[in-house]
């Protein structure tokens, strides 16, 4: 039985930021993400759910997390994708949903579009029975407290998933980055850029979103492997390579169709968590781990 789950917190960590609660809420995702894979549950709905825990512990830059747009408001991007169909769902600039992975879960399932943004992303979300956010001032506290003052820590959270039937699906959440101008969409809920899944490869990003939109990282993975024969780990690392050179710094956490796993970045740390039929859980943040 082949399976494996990998989720990210972010790479925007910073050395000597303590990050016990992160690494915490990390092991109790990834420990539950493995029963449910092993229970036979769809990579899809394992990165569905886990996205959406994420997006609500408020720990991340992401769902509950998110930080203010430079005129004070919320908007969230999310993207959702299956390997085997490559059916996707993606939110950007969305207002007043308190999951916008579930949003963009919810575009996938509807099927008619891949990409919804702003009010008409919200009014799909609603119409979908989504909760809402009824007071943003109020339900977006967190981000004071996450050290979030900083334009260097990017705090998106995502998930890539092999389960036991061979599929694979990727998925990604973001508040963005800090002081981003009203109506700014990073690479997040870009298909092909901040989110990939075929049958080759599941891909999730974190970064600098406008030097991942200008290198396609996630799907430059899948394309790499598949035209020139390359493996997973140098891939990723050759993505991150092309990221580096627009000046971009961030990682991105993969699996490839066989349940091996790639985890890089080339900024300070990666919040990030990995587990598969052949690898106890780890959560790491910095390498070495302090
Ligand atoms: N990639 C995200 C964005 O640019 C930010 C992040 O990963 O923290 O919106």
């Amino acid at each position: 039985m082949t399976y494996a789950l990998v989720l990210h917190g972010g790479a925007g960590a910073r050395p000597g930021t303590d990050y016990t609660v992160q690494k915490a809420d990390l092991a109790k995702l990834i420990e539950t993400g493995q029963s449910m894979l092993v229970q036979g549950q769809s990579a899809l709905d394992v990165v569905t759910w886990a996205i959406e825990a994420l997006e609500a512990s408020g720990l991340y830059v992401a769902g509950k997390g998110s930080a203010p747009h430079s005129m004070g408001g919320f908007e969230l991007d999310a993207s959702i994708m299956h390997g085997p169909n490559r059916r996707a769902g993606a939110v950007a600039a969305i207002e007043g949903i308190k999951s916008p992975i579930q949003a963009a879960r919810a575009v996938l399932e509807d099927g008619r579009h891949v990409m919804l943004a702003g009010t008409g992303a919200q009014i799909a979300a609603k119409a979908a029975g989504l909760a809402e956010v009824l007071d943003p001032q109020d339900y977006y506290s967190e981000h004071v407290s996450h050290g979030s003052s900083e334009s260097a820590d990017h705090g998106t959270v995502g998930a890539v998933a092999l389960d036991i039937h061979g599929e694979l699906a990727a998925g990604t959440s973001t508040g963005g980055t800090f002081n981003k101008l009203i109506g700014r969409v990073g690479d997040t809920p870009i298909i092909g850029s901040g989110t990939w899944a075929d049958d080759t490869v599941a891909v999730s990003c974190t970064g600098l979103g406008e030097a991942f939109i200008r290198t396609a990282t996630a799907y430059d993975v899948s394309a790499r492997m598949r035209y020139g024969n390359v493996a997973l780990d140098q891939a990723t690392r050759q993505v991150l390579d092309e990221v580096a050179r627009f000046d971009g710094d961030g990682g991105l956490i993969a699996i490839d169709a066989q349940g091996n796993i790639s985890m890089p970045y080339n900024s300070d740390g990666m919040k990030r968590a990995a587990v598969s039929d052949r690898m106890s859980p780890v959560v790491r943040v910095f390498e070495p781990e302090d």
